[in-house]
Parts: C-alpha cells; sequence; structure tokens
C-alpha cells in the first residue's frame, strides 16, 4: 500500500510525540554548540501544528504539509523555524491534491525539501547542519527507487543514511548557524539540527512501516 493521507497525519502526529520526549535531548545538543533552545523551539512549533490538525485531518496531503510549514514558520524561531517551515512548505508543493504517496512521490518531496533548506541556508554539505542528515537521506531514497525496493524498505535505507550523516557532524566544524560562531570548538559534538532531522525520517519509517 501507498502512504495514504490518514498515514501521514499519523506522522506527524508521531513527530510530535517524539520532539516532546526528545525535547530535553535536542536542546542539551544545543546547549554545547548554540543557544539551548533547539528542542524548546521544535516542541512549541509541533504543538501548534496538533492544535491545527482538527482543521486539515480531511485534506489533501499537499494541504496538511503546506499547514504544517506555515505554523513552524510562523511559531518556531531562529534559523530552525524558517529551515523546518521550508522543508513542509516544499514538501506540500510537490504533494499537492495528493490522498496518497508513493515511494516516487515521497522522493521527489523530500529531495524539494533538501534544495530549499538548502536555497534558504545556503548551507553546503559538511557544513555541519540538518542538511548533513537529509542529503544521503535523499540519496539513499533514490538509490532504493531506482532498484524497485519496497517503500519500507527504502524508508528505513533513508533513516539509516540519516542517522550516519547526522553522526558524520561530529568532528566537523560549523559553518553555518550559531554554531559556526565556535569555530573550532564546535568539534567534537553532534548537530542538533542534524539530529532532529533524522529522528523525523526515523519516525517516517517506524509509522510507515506497512508502506510497498
Ligand atoms: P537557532 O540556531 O537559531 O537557535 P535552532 O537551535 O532551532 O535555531 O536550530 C539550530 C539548527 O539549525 C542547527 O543545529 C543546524 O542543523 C540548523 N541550521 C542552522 N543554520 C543553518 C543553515 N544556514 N542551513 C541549514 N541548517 C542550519
Ligand atoms: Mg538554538
Amino acid at each position: 500500500m501507498p502512504v495514504s493521507r490518514d498515514d501521514v497525519i499519523a506522522w506527524i502526529k508521531a513527530i510530535a510525540a517524539m520532539i516532546a520526549e526528545n525535547s530535553s535531548y535536542l536542546t542539551q545538543l544545543d546547549s554545547d554548540i548554540g543557544d539551548a533552545d533547539h528542542g524548546a523551539n521544535m516542541d512549541r512549533g509541533f504543538k501548534a501544528v496538533i492544535n491545527k490538525m482538527p482543521e486539515i485531518n480531511d485534506k489533501d496531503i499537499g494541504t496538511i504539509f503546506k499547514t504544517v510549514g506555515m505554523t513552524l514558520l510562523s511559531t518556531v524561531g531562529g534559523a530552525g523555524g524558517p529551515l523546518y517551515g521550508t522543508w513542509f512548505l516544499q514538501a506540500g508543493m510537490k504533494t499537492a491534491g495528493k490522498m496518497e504517496l508513493g515511494l516516487a512521490d515521497w522522493a521527489e518531496a523530500l529531495e524539494a525539501s533538501m534544495k530549499g533548506i538548502i536555497m534558504r541556508g545556503k548551507a553546503e554539505p559538511g557544513d555541519k547542519t540538518m542538511v548533513d542528515a537529509l542529503l544521503p537521506a535523499v540519496n539513499a531514497l533514490q538509490q532504493a527507487l531506482q532498484q524497485n525496493q519496497p517503500m519500507h524498505v527504502a524508508l528505513e535505507l533513508s533513516a539509516d543514511a540519516a542517522k550516519k550523516g547526522m553522526e558524520s557532524t561530529i568532528p566537523l566544524v560549523a559553518r553555518k548557524g550559531r554554531a559556526s560562531y565556535l569555530g573550532e570548538r564546535s568539534a567534537g559534538h553532534q548537530d542538533p539540527g542534524a539530529t532532529s532531522s533524522y529522528l523525523m525520517l526515523k519516525v517516517a519509517a517506524e509509522t510507515w512501516k506497512n508502506s510497498i
């Protein structure tokens, strides 16, 4: 089965629960190399998203993603808000009018999200940002698509790739965002945004584990 509109809603609710659970962890990572607000920022944003759910429950996937994006843009401050807002706005444009997503649709949507984030934040791979988790995840999806893998397998491969990408940020020196103010001292710490991005893709693989 492809991913249905209801599955998309289930993913967003699962992200909100995962963020609430990991809020202190994400804030701890951000206190090492930033300003200790990443968990709180994301939690505020996804709590606002949950409050919007009754309005969008019966809408198409594009409208759901766009509403999530707008809500994150208006409630999450800092760098994370515009960047995560861009993730969902771009995904919403690619999925406008759709009531279900196959692997090709999801790969296209996540690629557009990543490109939007790169365009907005100007980060390159290796700059120690969420891009370091997203780029390998997008590549893994595209490879799985070419190999005709079932969607749930592709989602797991993309979450695994995002995890490796997240871990690859540990030795890096940050070149974008607040962590870049620390220069060399940012090395030795895992990037908070790469961590939240990985967790969101892991939750997608878990929530959509029956997709084919
Ligand atoms: P702020 O840095 O404004 O406090 P957050 O703490 O919510 O915002 O988010 C920090 C995360 O945002 C970083 O860990 C990094 O992954 C991501 N980030 C920051 N700047 C950029 C950028 N220019 N491009 C991509 N991601 C970025
Ligand atoms: Mg911060």
